[in-house]
């Protein structure tokens, strides 16, 4: 058994690994998609299309709106049918591209062959701008340009790039089945990414529960014949949050990123392996950002029920729902994302983004909390916290309003794991009222911060 692992907190949910065995499939086109203007972090992205405008798939359609932003491009040709607010996920109106789906015609120059190209630029700023310019964002949950964090400020350099390959929430089997069918495509990836950090080595962490994914990773380093090359893959414990940015660099490194610092000040920049697999087809494919795998789970669905689809990023949700055959009797809850760090879905007509990883059933079994009792001191919050936060504490605070003790006692450090809201057995809602706190926290040092440039 692999003893790398981070050394502070976690837990250890069952995997659920139910869509594990089911090849990527490809989802038919859907009459129309909608396709947000934030599916990033960072500033909305400014469409750069008119209402009756024809567009192709991989054309431009919005451009970035700030330093942090991205290009968003079309996921299907036809008409341009309005640019106005939609709601997402949670309800909120955002502005989205709505275009009505007329054949499948791609842009010049985007390469839908199956061949394998491993030549890497020499110039890194090319590999850079290409990233950009297909709009790629990390698709491990954060959605955070690609091309801006590959280009560590002035004084910083990235002495390990970390291919985030743990999977760790449970259902999701994404990430794993690009992992068996596209390896050497994610590997490639790799190398453009570690180029494009001045040549920096490579590590990828795949967790305990996935020696397919292991394997299949190794035997692509054999193929290409890259064993002398500095990529290896690292075979990591099976615990909750293993894929947490801080986390890995803590397994992988054996180094902290202290409070308010990145990830780049410890010398690490970590990728998800899906980014791997857009960087690869951005720079050596020309293929912008539009594609991406989701899985559907849930242990209300049969075997045959389970899917992990490549889908167009903007394909309304309910779409996938209905191609998928729809809900299945017993649903209490459709969540998007693991059950750990996962969104419910309060809005089934929203759209899927960059970042849709899974549309998650979960039945009475999966979601029913007892009622919250008073807390017992018992500390299993603060024992499982992989942050070494003490959430009993920042409950207490929470339930206070005292913002100036949760900051004091570091709320912004909270990575909205989850693990103690697992571990609680007086069923406390930790996660939600910390997850609050921590949004008003941020928000007054963001504010304190701009007076003092003022
Ligand atoms: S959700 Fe936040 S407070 Fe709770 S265990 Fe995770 S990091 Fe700690
Ligand atoms: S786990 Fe729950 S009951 Fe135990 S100390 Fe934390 S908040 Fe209190």
């Amino acid at each position: 058994m692999s003893k790398i692992t981070f050394p502070i907190g976690g837990v250890h949910p069952h995997d659920s690994k139910i869509a594990a065995q089911r090849p990527i499939e490809m989802l038919p086109l859907p009459p129309v998609v909608y396709v947000s203007m934030a599916q990033h972090l960072g500033a909305p992205a400014k469409p750069v299309v008119a209402v009756g405008d024809s567009v192709k798939v991989g054309q431009v359609i919005a451009e970035p709106g700030g330093f942090i932003s991205a290009f968003v491009h079309s996921p299907v040709s036809g008409t341009v049918k309005g640019i106005a607010p939609r709601k997402d996920l949670a309800g909120n109106p955002v502005l989205h591209i709505e275009i009505a789906v007329e054949g499948d015609e791609w842009m010049e120059g985007i390469d839908l062959s199956d061949t394998l190209v491993t030549d890497i630029p020499d110039d890194p700023a090319v590999i850079i701008e290409k990233i950009k310019a297909c709009g790629v964002v990390g698709l491990g949950g954060a959605t955070f340009p690609t091309h801006v964090k590959l280009s560590p400020p002035p004084g910083k350099k990235a002495e390990c790039l970390i291919l985030n390959g743990t999977e760790c929430e449970p259902y999701l089997t994404s990430d794993y089945r690009i992992m068996l069918e596209r390896p050497k495509e994610i590997l490639v990836g790799a190398a453009l990414m570690q180029k494009a950090l001045g040549g920096c080595p490579c590590v990828v962490g795949i967790e305990e529960n996935k020696p397919e994914a292991v394997k299949a990773m190794r035997a692509a380093i054999e193929e290409l014949g890259w064993q002398q090359k500095p990529v290896r893959i690292a075979v990591l414990k099976k615990k909750y949050p293993q894929g947490g940015e801080k986390q890995l660099i803590a397994a992988v490194m054996h180094r902290e990123v202290r409070s308010g610092a990145l990830p780049i000040d410890a010398g690490a920049v970590v990728q998800n392996v899906g980014t791997s697999l857009a960087v690869y087809e951005a720079v050596q494919k020309n293929k912008p950002l539009i594609t991406n795998v989701l899985t559907v789970t849930g242990k209300l669905l049969p075997a045959e029920r389970q899917h992990n689809y490549l889908f167009r990023i903007g394909v309304p949700l309910s779409f996938i729902i209905e191609q998928a055959g729809g809900e299945p009797d017993g649903a209490v809850k459709l969540v998007s994302g693991g059950p750990m760090m996962g969104k419910a879905i309060a809005n089934p007509d929203a759209t899927t983004v960059k970042g849709s990883s899974s549309v998650l059933y979960l039945g009475a079994e999966d979601t029913v909390r007892k009622e919250a009792s008073a807390c017992i001191r018992c500390g299993r919050c603060a024992d499982a916290c992989p942050m070494g936060l003490e959430p009993f504490l920042l409950n207490r605070l929470c339930k206070a309003g005292d913002l100036e003790g949760l900051e004091a006692n570091a709320v912004q450090d909270c990575i909205e794991c989850g693990c103690c809201l697992y571990s609680c057995p007086a069923n406390i809602p930790l996660l939600d009222r910390i997850r609050i706190a921590k949004g008003q926290v941020i928000g007054a040092i963001r504010a304190r911060a701009a007076a003092k440039k003022q």
